[in-house]
């Protein structure tokens, strides 16, 4: 089969490697239909040490069930499936409380001999724990937002609960990629009144807009922090979104908060240490956040998706097959698309 393979730093090729297959009892192999290019994909694409074997990518897509191991209960083949951007067993103590990317018999796609969701199928352990079974057909119009939950819009969900957005509340969104914009709609989809969004490229403060942002703040560094002051009575937000992981980016959402005020972090750090640790303990400032437990969100955000109350897919601006991935990766590393739909 045909499979994306990063080999270095800004080399990104699709070959042919060996087919996917089951090995576990709890395994299902899954034809992949769609796939998404993730901004954590450009992490290694910016800094990747080179590698012979390379490295397998993709975490975010949805399938058809071709196979199913023997102990695999909710699934059959030719069902339609989504998956969160990571697998779990669903029965574990940390799945049971919710928190799946802690899962004691989880990982990651791409790694320790499981397929990345960039290529044409995928062996997913742990199938009853991770995948859910989608109520519609493998071309519905909802692919895109249906997409959107494998990862991004549950990311930004989850930052908003780690900043504890709720109703009334004036929030910052810091970051304008697809987690950044996931983040303004699940703040909006929450009940914040205020959103302010930090960013300054027309199509992202378009789509922000569209999502609920109700200001935007287009200078950066401690402009932004006086900018976010003034549209809150001087004050700051409630709730800061960190949608980056770079340190100015950290630093922005946490003196951009109020003394009491929450930060919901979701951008992979790039750095060791979070910043600011005197002025958020003096101002009791609450920093959560993570990896989200996409799949704990899913039942949830697949409802709003397929009622039409939520519209993810939006984040999606350019769509190519598997053999554009690699131009894929370039386009979003150069901010030219937001985010790429790779259809097979
Ligand atoms: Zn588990």
């Amino acid at each position: 089969m045909r499979a994306t393979v990063m080999y270095a730093a800004g080399d990104v090729r699709v070959e042919t490697v060996p087919d996917a297959r089951l090995t576990e009892a709890t395994d299902v192999l899954v034809t992949v239909t769609r796939a998404a290019i993730c901004g954590s994909d450009l992490w290694p694409y910016k800094s990747m040490e080179p590698s012979e074997t390379g490295r397998r990518m993709g975490h975010e897509f949805i399938g058809v069930v071709e196979e199913v191991g023997v102990d695999v209960r909710t699934m059959k083949a030719g069902d339609l499936v989504i998956s969160p951007f990571l697998w779990s067993d669903g029965t574990c103590v940390f799945c049971r409380e919710g928190l799946q990317p802690s899962c004691l018999h989880g990982g990651r796609y791409g790694a320790d001999g499981v397929d990345g969701g960039q290529g044409e199928a995928v062996r997913v352990p742990q199938a009853d724990g991770t995948l859910v079974v989608l109520p519609v057909e493998r071309d519905d119009a909802l692919m895109p937002s249906l997409l959107a939950l494998t990862d991004v819009m549950a990311t930004g969900h989850h930052a908003a609960l780690g900043a504890n957005v709720g109703r009334g509340k004036a929030v910052a969104v810091v970051g304008d990629g697809a987690v950044g914009l996931c983040g303004v709609l699940a703040a909006s989809r929450l009940g914040a009144e205020q959103i302010i969004m930090l960013g300054r490229h027309p199509e992202r403060i378009a789509i922000a807009r569209e999502f609920g942002a109700t200001d935007v703040v287009s200078e950066r560094g401690d402009e932004a922090i006086e900018r976010v002051r003034e549209l809150t009575d001087g004050l700051g937000v409630d709730s800061a979104l960190e949608c980056v992981g770079l340190e100015q980016s950290t630093v922005t959402a946490l003196r951009s908060v109020r003394p009491g005020g929450a930060v919901g972090r979701v951008g992979v750090p790039q750095e060791d240490s979070i910043p600011e640790g005197e002025s958020t303990f003096f101002d009791n400032v609450t920093i959560g956040g993570g990896p989200a437990p996409a799949r704990a969100y899913m039942e949830e955000l697949l409802r709003d998706v397929l009622d039409g109350r939520i519209e993810p897919g939006r984040v999606f601006d350019r769509v190519g097959y598997l053999d554009d991935v690699p131009d894929g990766y370039r386009a979003m590393n150069d901010r030219e698309a937001i985010k790429v739909m790779i259809e097979l």
